[in-house]
């Protein structure tokens, strides 16, 4: 017995594929679980974590229903992941947050963010929310740098904190690498899967959807967010830079770095979460976890709320708009930070962690 009814499917189709195999070669999953004659909780929260949910194994099972097997991997890896999340939750009080985190939670943190700031600056100086302003130092008319810092600051080192103690928890529960150690090859080789999707391709042949028709239509929309969030977080990294050791303030010039890489990232996420979507939308009910479907919605509509709002902003920066759009992009950012740790955010933070330990794990029985 394990510790949930899904751990316990878990572990049951685990027993049934590794007496088949037939799908060794789609993924990481199998040849991870090839490597166990038995599933703790941990193997199997670290197999839920492996599973990229290209859908294949479903498509190419000969015991998928309606065989009386039942034997539904990707769903059942899917809810598994969702509540594995949950299980390394830090602090465990708010792990029942993962059930609440949709869309509409992260909309309210939004526009409350949005109001606050909004509220702040009419505080301040009323006049200052639709004017016109232009120039170094024309965002902070809207709320000080200093304060805009500590507020931003202090929710993104709560979400960095709150992650490192959960995936530790997780690093910790999927036991000791058979065979081996946590080494730099191991750390670099997850960093090349994780960079090009490799597990979401089907074997090869593309991933499942809709239909038993694979594409690449999923993976070049995960690309395009994770790596217009990537570019973004990179703009703001470059800004944080040039205000405190060039003394530079923003808004910056359309051919600056920082300019440069907030629009390729904002285009990503913008495009990306809209094809994310589109996508779940058309998913085949049988490979769809439907309880956490607000937690992705609402991830997804954070990304292109801020994706959007970024770009609006850098297009009428110079107009009137400026400050609710300064607000609403804040507020967007805002949520997405504090919501974080307990949303779809960390499907990628896990399971970069699963890809390190399979990576040691073939390294070692190489
Ligand atoms: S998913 Fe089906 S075909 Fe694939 S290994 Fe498991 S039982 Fe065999
Ligand atoms: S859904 Fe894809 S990634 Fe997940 S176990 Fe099946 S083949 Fe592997």
């Amino acid at each position: 017995m394990h510790g949930t009814r899904t751990l316990d499917e878990a572990d049951r189709l685990m027993t049934v594929c590794n007496s088949c195999r037939y799908c060794e070669g789609l993924c990481a999953v199998f040849p991870a679980m090839e490597m166990r004659r038995a599933f703790s909780d941990g193997d199997l929260n670290y197999l839920a974590n492996l599973c990229h949910a290209c859908g294949a194994c479903y498509v190419d099972c000969q015991f998928s229903p309606p065989h009386e097997f039942n034997v539904n991997v990707p769903k059942t890896l899917a809810v598994a992941r969702a509540e594995s999340y949950a299980a390394y939750a830090w602090p465990q009080a708010l792990s029942g947050a993962f059930a609440r985190n949709g869309l509409v939670i992260s909309m309210v943190a939004a526009l409350s963010m949005a109001a606050f700031i909004l509220g702040f600056a009419a505080l301040n100086e009323r006049g200052v929310l639709f004017g016109v302003h232009t120039g170094p130092g024309a965002f902070y008319k809207l709320m000080p740098h200093n304060a805009m810092a500590a507020l931003f600051g202090a929710a993104f080192l709560y979400a960095v904190l709150a992650l490192v103690m959960s995936v530790r928890a997780f690093w910790r529960d999927i036991g000791p690498p058979i065979g081996g150690r946590a080494d730099g090859g191991s750390i670099f080789q997850a960093m090349r899967d994780a960079g090009e999707l490799r597990y979401l391709h089907g074997g090869g042949v593309g991933c499942y959807n809709e239909d038993d028709k694979p594409t690449d239509r999923r993976k070049l929309f995960h690309h395009l967010t994770f790596y217009g969030f990537v570019l973004c977080f990179a703009a703001t990294s470059v800004a944080t830079l040039y205000h405190y050791l060039l003394g530079r303030e923003a808004p910056y010039p359309w051919w600056d770095l920082p300019v440069l890489l907030g629009t390729l990232g904002g285009i990503g996420l913008v495009i990306g979460p809209v094809g994310l979507f589109a996508a779940k939308m058309r998913r085949d009910p049988a490979l769809l976890d439907e309880q956490r479907y607000g937690m992705d919605v609402g991830f997804n509509a954070m990304l292109l709320l801020t994706g959007l709002t970024g770009m609006l902003l850098l297009v009428l920066r110079e107009t009137g708009a400026m400050g609710p759009l300064l607000a609403l992009h804040l507020g967007a950012v805002f949520a997405l930070f504090i919501t974080m740790p307990y949303g779809k955010f960390v499907h990628g933070i896990y399971r970069f962690a699963a890809l390190v330990r399979y990576a040691q794990e073939r390294r070692t029985a190489a």
